[in-house]
């Protein structure tokens, strides 16, 4: 790889790469459709190995046969990060054909900010004292080894969460990231062995579902944390639950954004589209149904249509609204059943459609697409698209809106644009959802990410993404 040396903590051995008996998975370039690179999967033994080798780091760090320190781990990580963040950039335009100005400034960026978070938080002491009392205290202990599962579309930014969270609670790993996403995992990996983790510490297993669900099944793992499909969340929780394995879920989402007639429609727009369109519209919170408010409602699609009309398709960096391809032609084609339903099911198709964005005779480029006049019964309304398609429905009251925003089975985020900060107040308790933004405001650093209902459960980042990787523990004592 890279013509660097073999990394110990991927399995299978990089030894052992040109087996003939291993099975590969060969890398396509969205923008190309080219090959571009094939990588060995893990077998079964492979996946014993890796969790054998955690378990006994594990019991080193405890019994204090291998020091720890957490803290510094993590400076380090965030130093290797930032100094090999043009190589993440690449590696991640390449996985997905993001644009490579997305790649740093956003794949990359956020992956940063995530760490630093936890390492903001990492200062808050393992132990809380319920009184002066020092003969009795609460203790939040490391819950042992982690399988950490992840898909491709945040490739770095859900394996720092992840890991940085462990990494601070002291659990050691075994990581099996996206197939499509193994460049930039084996830089990860490469960046923690840098930072000096522990041989067993931080253990990859490169493969597919197949692997994930091993993983998931595996008696010796005390917490597996899963970012990716609800349907595959299903099947994990299910494989968990036979060993009682506790487990994290961060899945799918249909976030609303609710527009009021009261927000600034030229800037609400502009963010709510944006915010559909991010990363080709795959991401787990995109503000893929915007809900306005019925007086608002004609100007808002013909605002929305102009500002959809004006993106480019697009992997360089130049200015300007643009997005890059989907990242497979599975993903391609799920995307155009999508829009063919939204068609037949009658909502009112106002910008993009069918097909290849216009100039490219290749690539998995779908248009930038909005239907208008949909309605909650549509699948286009109910279900995730990872695409970008945005779905505009009117509503006529406040309750209406809370209603229609609660009328799916998703609950991750919603976004809310209005003059009134207390009517966004006011409505944010009855939202379904773990996240509400108002007027395009950003979460805090270390705030907490997840959801609610079909999006999952537990929360990642900062402190709170930390407290998923420890257990609680009360000690009492009298006398001495
Ligand atoms: P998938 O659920 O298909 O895959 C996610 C990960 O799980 C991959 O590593 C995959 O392996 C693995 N996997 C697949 N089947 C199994 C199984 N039976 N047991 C264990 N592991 C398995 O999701 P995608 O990769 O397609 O990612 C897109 C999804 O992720 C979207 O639904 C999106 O909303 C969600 N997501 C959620 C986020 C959140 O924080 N809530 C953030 C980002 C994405 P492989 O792909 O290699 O086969």
């Amino acid at each position: 790889m890279l013509g660097r040396p073999a990394l110990s903590c991927i399995y299978p051995a990089e030894a052992d790469w040109s087996s003939s008996r291993r099975r590969t998975v060969n890398l396509v370039n969205a923008v190309t459709e080219d090959t571009y690179a094939s990588f060995p999967i893990a077998d079964g033994n492979d996946v014993e190995l890796a969790v054998s080798k955690a378990k006994e780091c594990f019991q080193s760090i405890r019994s204090g046969t291998v020091r720890l320190d957490r803290r510094a781990l993590l400076d380090r990580l965030m130093h290797q990060i930032e100094a090999n963040s043009d190589e993440f950039a690449a590696a991640i335009s390449d996985e997905m054909g993001a644009p490579i100005d997305f790649s740093r400034k956003n794949q990359v960026q956020s992956a940063i900010g995530h760490l630093r978070a936890i390492r903001a938080a990492a200062e808050i002491s393992t132990i809380d004292y319920n009184s002066t009392d020092t003969n009795h205290f609460v203790t939040y202990e490391a819950i042992g080894v982690a399988a950490l599962i992840t898909p491709w579309n945040w490739p770095l930014n859900q394996i720092a969460l992840k890991a940085g969270a462990a990494i601070a609670a002291g659990c050691t790993m075994v990581w099996k990231p996206s197939e499509l996403a193994i460049p930039s995992a084996m830089l990860f990996a490469r960046c923690l062995t840098q930072a000096g983790a522990p041989d067993g510490f931080f253990n990859v297993v490169l493969g597919d579902g197949t692997i994930g669900s091993m993983l998931a099944s595996h008696p010796d793992l005390d917490i597996i944390s899963f970012t990716g499909s609800t349907d595959t969340g299903k099947k994990i929780s299910a494989d968990a639950g036979f060993c009682l394995t506790p487990v994290l879920m961060e899945l799918g989402g249909k976030s609303a954004n609710i527009l009021f007639d009261s927000c600034d429609l030229e800037v609400s727009v502009r963010q709510g589209v944006a915010h559909c369109f991010r990363n080709s519209g795959q991401s787990c919170n995109a503000a893929s149904r915007m809900l306005v408010h019925s007086s608002i409602y004609d100007r808002a699609v013909q605002l929305v249509v102009a500002e959809a009309n004006g993106y480019r398709c697009d992997v360089s960096s130049k200015p300007g609204p643009h997005l890059g391809p989907l990242v497979s032609a599975k993903q391609f084609k799920n995307v155009q059943s999508f829009i063919l339903s939204g068609m037949a099911e009658g909502a009112t198709l106002s910008a993009g459609g069918l097909g290849r964005f216009g100039e490219f005779s290749k690539g998995f480029f779908a248009r930038p697409t909005v239907f208008s006049d949909v309605t909650a019964s549509m699948s286009l309304f109910q279900e995730e698209v990872f695409g970008p398609v945005l779905s505009m429905t009117p509503f006529e009251t406040e309750e209406e809106a809370i209603r229609l925003a609660n009328d799916t089975s998703y609950g991750l985020a919603a976004f809310v644009q209005t003059a009134d900060l207390e009517q966004s107040k006011r409505i944010s308790s009855r939202l379904d959802c773990g996240m509400v933004q108002v007027n395009g405001a950003s979460r805090l650093p270390g705030t907490p990410f997840g959801g609610v209902k079909n999006s999952g459960y537990g929360r990642e980042a900062g402190l709170f993404g930390i407290r998923a990787f420890q257990y609680a523990k009360s000690f009492s004592a009298s006398g001495g």
